[in-house]
């Protein structure tokens, strides 16, 4: 089994390279943006809860997230593998997932991490907002939150997979499919 998680900034390219990865190995691809915002959408419970965090750039609250994500994975038990797109977050995300996939006799195979500098990240992002309508995409200032979200509090899972031995980073300025060939060597390695 192949359980990847995709790490980066927000706008580093993780949706668009885990659509490739999800066919070439036949993974399950669960953004947990994604469902928030499909939650937001349908105005759910989870969805209201979650959208003054999501419209200021802030994280959702770590026990909301986690219970989500595991309820994604929970409706695929004969996935072939997972890729897990914008989770874990924070470092007590990282430990409930290995605690969740080891009940499950699962572990994590790979961390890859697009790295992008934060001045092309805004560029990526203010242009996906005017096709997307993101309200959270709209705004640099909203955007430099996500940033600064970031920084403190999913940069330290950085050295938690290092210390695994799990953490792969690749430069993600380059070219879509150039990405997406490195992406797939290191997975296919796994
Ligand atoms: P994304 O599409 O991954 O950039 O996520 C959009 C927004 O959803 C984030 O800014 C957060 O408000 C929320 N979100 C997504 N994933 C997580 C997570 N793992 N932990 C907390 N909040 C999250």
């Amino acid at each position: 089994m192949k359980n990847i998680i995709l790490f980066g900034k927000p706008g580093a390219g993780k949706g668009t390279q885990a659509e490739f990865l999800k066919v070439t190995f036949d993974l399950i691809h669960i953004s947990t943006g994604d469902v928030f915002r499909f939650n937001l959408k349908n105005e759910t419970p989870l969805g209201i809860l979650a959208k003054g965090y999501m419209d200021n750039g802030d994280l959702v609250p770590d026990e909301v997230t986690i219970q989500m994500l595991e309820g994604e994975v929970d409706k695929h038990p004969n996935a072939a593998g997972f890729i897990f797109d914008g989770f874990p977050r924070t470092t007590s995300q990282a430990e409930a997932l290995d605690t969740f996939l080891s009940k499950k006799a699962m572990s994590i195979s790979a961390t890859l991490a697009l790295e992008v500098s934060e001045d092309i990240l805004v560029k990526r992002l203010l242009n996906r907002g005017k096709d997307s309508g993101r309200a959270d995409d709209q705004d640099e200032e909203k955007i430099r939150n996500r940033f600064a979200e970031y920084n403190s509090k999913t940069a330290p899972l950085i050295d938690f997979y290092k210390a695994q031995g799990k953490f792969h980073p690749i430069n993600g300025e380059g070219s879509i499919t150039s990405i997406a060939e490195q992406l797939t060597d290191i997975v296919e390695q796994l």
